[in-house]
């Protein structure tokens, strides 16, 4: 059967954020019955919502071929952040390893386990910038080109680290 192309949203902003980030890339290249087709490059965002003087995000973001089913997919990633060490405080709060699935495919889940498309990533830059990076064309169900989307999504402080950071 023909694989998925599916997209993984990498957060962290605890533990040395970028080496978390980079582990991460390692790791999805890892995943059963997948394989790693791009990784963009790595951002700098401030936190959005959850407690106060959080420190600043790591974002980055993950397009994978994959065998796996979205529930399984979602599965292990949950088993990644977990092994990372997350533990899931207060919501938004800081975090070790987020991993999101942002698409598979063209697929329309609305579901509160697993929604897709990611149900917040047509308005947050830090991972509308990463995305476009590695899939400028994409088309995000529901919400239009991300072209668009990125265009609009401008001045939120996002900051793209260069590969030697
Ligand atoms: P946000 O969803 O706003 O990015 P978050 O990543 O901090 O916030 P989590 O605590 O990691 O939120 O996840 C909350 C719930 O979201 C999980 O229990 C998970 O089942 C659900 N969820 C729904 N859709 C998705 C998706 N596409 N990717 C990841 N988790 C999802
Ligand atoms: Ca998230
Ligand atoms: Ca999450």
């Amino acid at each position: 059967m023909k694989p998925a192309r599916a997209y993984i949203g990498i957060g962290s902003n605890l533990d040395e954020p970028i080496r978390q980030v980079r582990q991460a890339f390692e790791a999805l290249g890892h995943i059963l019955s997948s394989g790693c087709v791009a990784r963009s490059p790595l951002y700098r965002s401030a936190p959005v919502g959850g407690p106060p003087n959080q420190p600043d995000y790591i974002n980055a973001v993950s397009a994978l071929d994959t065998g796996l089913t979205p529930g399984q997919l979602l599965a292990v990633l949950r088993a990644m952040e977990l092994a990372r060490g997350r533990v899931r405080a207060v919501r938004w709060g800081p975090r070790t390893l987020d991993l999101d699935l942002l698409l598979y495919d063209q697929l329309v889940i609305d579901d509160p386990r697993l929604t897709l498309p990611h149900p917040r990533l047509h308005e947050r830059a830090f991972v509308l910038y990463p995305l476009h990076d590695i899939a400028p064309s994409l088309i995000i169900p529901g919400r239009g080109s991300l072209r668009d989307l990125r265009t609009n999504c401008s001045g939120q402080g996002l900051i793209r680290l260069d590969s030697e950071d």
